[in-house]
C-alpha cells in the first residue's frame, strides 16, 4: 500500500477531487501530517470518519522505526531507521550555529562506487520515495521537538546518490519546503551530487532556489578517475560545463565538497588546480577532513597540512571553510552504521 507521505499537497488536492472528497481535505490531511506530525489517521479529527476510513483502506500512514540511536558528544544524533519492507538507512542530525541540519538519505546503498565512501560497501538496493525522505526528516523533528530543537536545514548528502532518484528527491524538497508543512525553506535544503551531468543540467532547468553541492574531491580527471568512477562517465571538463550552465540559467552559490585524503588529492599541486577549477564560479569550497572507514585504507590530511592548504585557498581568494569533523566518536562516516549493522558487527 502507499504511503501517504508520498504524496505532495499538490497530488493530496488532486486526489481528493477525484475521489468525491473536498479540495481542502488536502490541506487539512497535510497539516496533520506535517504540522501536528500525528501517526494515524485517526487522529486527524477534523475530517469527516467516512475519509479517514477511505484513507485507512488506502493509504499506510506509518513512521519510521528507530532502530538505533547514537549520540556523539558534540551532540550529533545519528539515527538508524527501519523502512517498512525491512531495510535500513541512516540520518544524521547535526549542530551548527547558523542551525540544526539534518543529513538525509536518498536511497538504500549506492552504486557510484566512490572507493572512500562506506555507503558503497553496500550497493543499491533500490529508491528511496519522497515519503521515506520526508520522514526522516520528520522523526528526526519529532525526537528533538522536546529538547526544543528545530530542525532548520537539510542536506541530501546521506546515503546514496540524489540525482539517481531525481524525481523522488525533487517532491521530497517540495513537501519539506511547504510551508504549510514543514516549511524548511528553499535556501536551507541542499542537494549534493558526485557529479551526474544529466542530472545537475535538469536541476539547472528548474529554477529552485535550493543549493547545489559538488562532491569535487579531486581537481583533475586523473587522480578523480581513480577515487570517483563517475568521473569516468563525466569528467572534469563535461562537469564543469554543466555548473556553467547552472550558474548561467541561476544566480546561485555552488559549493565544492572536498574531502581530505592524505597523499592523494591533498598536495601543492592539487591545490593549484583546484584554484584554478573555481576561477568561473561564485563557488564555496568545504575542505572535509575524511572520516576514516576501515575498509577502504585511506587517511586524513593531518591538520597542519591542511590549514595550508586552506591558507592558500584563501590568498587566492576562495572562499573555504575547514570543516570540523563531527561526530568522530560514533559512526559518523556516510553510511558506517548501516553497514555495520547489516553485516551484523552491531
Ligand atoms: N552522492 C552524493 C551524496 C552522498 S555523499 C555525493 O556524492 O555528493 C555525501 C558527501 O560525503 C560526499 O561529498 C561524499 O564524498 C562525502 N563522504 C563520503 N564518505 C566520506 C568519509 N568517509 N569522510 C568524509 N566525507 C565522506
Amino acid at each position: 500500500m502507499k504511503s501517504i507521505y508520498d504524496f505532495e499537497l499538490s497530488e493530496l488536492t488532486e486526489l481528493m477531487e477525484n475521489n468525491g472528497f473536498k479540495k481542502y481535505n488536502a490541506t487539512q490531511i497535510f497539516q496533520w501530517l506535517y504540522r501536528q506530525k500525528v501517526s494515524s489517521f485517526d487522529e486527524m479529527t477534523n475530517i469527516s470518519v467516512k475519509l479517514r476510513d477511505w484513507l485507512k483502506e488506502n493509504y499506510t500512514c506509518e513512521g519510521l522505526e528507530t532502530l538505533k540511536l547514537q549520540v556523539s558528544r558534540d551532540g550529533t544524533r545519528k539515527y538508524l531507521f527501519r523502512l517498512h519492507d525491512g531495510s535500513s538507512i541512516e540520518s544524521v542530525l547535526m549542530h551548527y550555529d547558523y542551525g540544526d541540519t539534518i543529513c538525509v538519505t536518498s536511497q538504500v546503498g549506492c552504486n557510484m562506487g566512490c572507493t572512500f565512501c562506506a555507503s558503497g560497501l553496500l550497493k543499491k538496493q533500490r529508491d528511496l520515495t519522497s515519503g521515506e525522505m520526508t520522514l526522516q526528516v520528520l522523526e528526526v523533528q519529532k525526537d528533538v521537538e522536546k529538547m526544543g530543537v528545530r530542525v532548520s536545514h537539510i542536506v541530501v548528502m546521506g546515503t546514496g546518490e540524489p540525482f539517481d532518484n531525481y524525481d523522488n528527491v525533487l517532491a521530497f524538497c517540495r513537501t519539506v519546503n511547504h510551508d504549510l508543512g514543514l516549511g524548511i525553506g528553499a535556501r536551507h535544503i541542499t542537494i549534493s551530487t558526485c557529479g551526474l551531468v544529466n542530472g545537475i543540467r535538469r536541476f539547472a532547468d528548474e529554477h529552485v532556489q535550493y543549493n547545489l553541492a559538488i562532491s569535487l574531491h579531486a581537481p583533475n580527471n586523473e587522480i578523480r578517475s581513480r577515487i570517483m568512477p563517475v568521473n569516468r562517465r563525466y569528467p572534469i571538463e563535461q562537469l564543469m560545463d554543466a555548473l556553467k550552465y547552472y550558474c548561467e540559467k541561476n544566480n546561485r552559490r555552488l559549493s565544492f565538497e572536498y574531502i581530505l585524503l592524505k597523499g592523494v588529492n591533498d598536495t601543492d599541486e592539487c591545490v593549484s588546480q583546484l584554484i584554478e577549477l573555481t576561477k568561473p564560479f561564485d563557488v564555496y569550497v568545504n575542505l572535509i577532513p575524511y572520516n576514516t572507514v576501515d575498509e577502504h585504507g585511506y587517511v586524513s590530511t593531518d591538520y597542519k597540512t591542511a590549514m595550508e592548504l586552506y591558507n592558500k585557498l584563501m590568498k587566492n581568494n576562495v572562499r573555504c571553510t575547514l570543516r570540523q569533523k563531527h561526530g568522530e566518536d560514533i559512526d559518523a562516516a556516510c553510511g558506517q552504521l548501516r553497514s555495520k549493522y547489516e553485516r551484523g558487527k552491531i
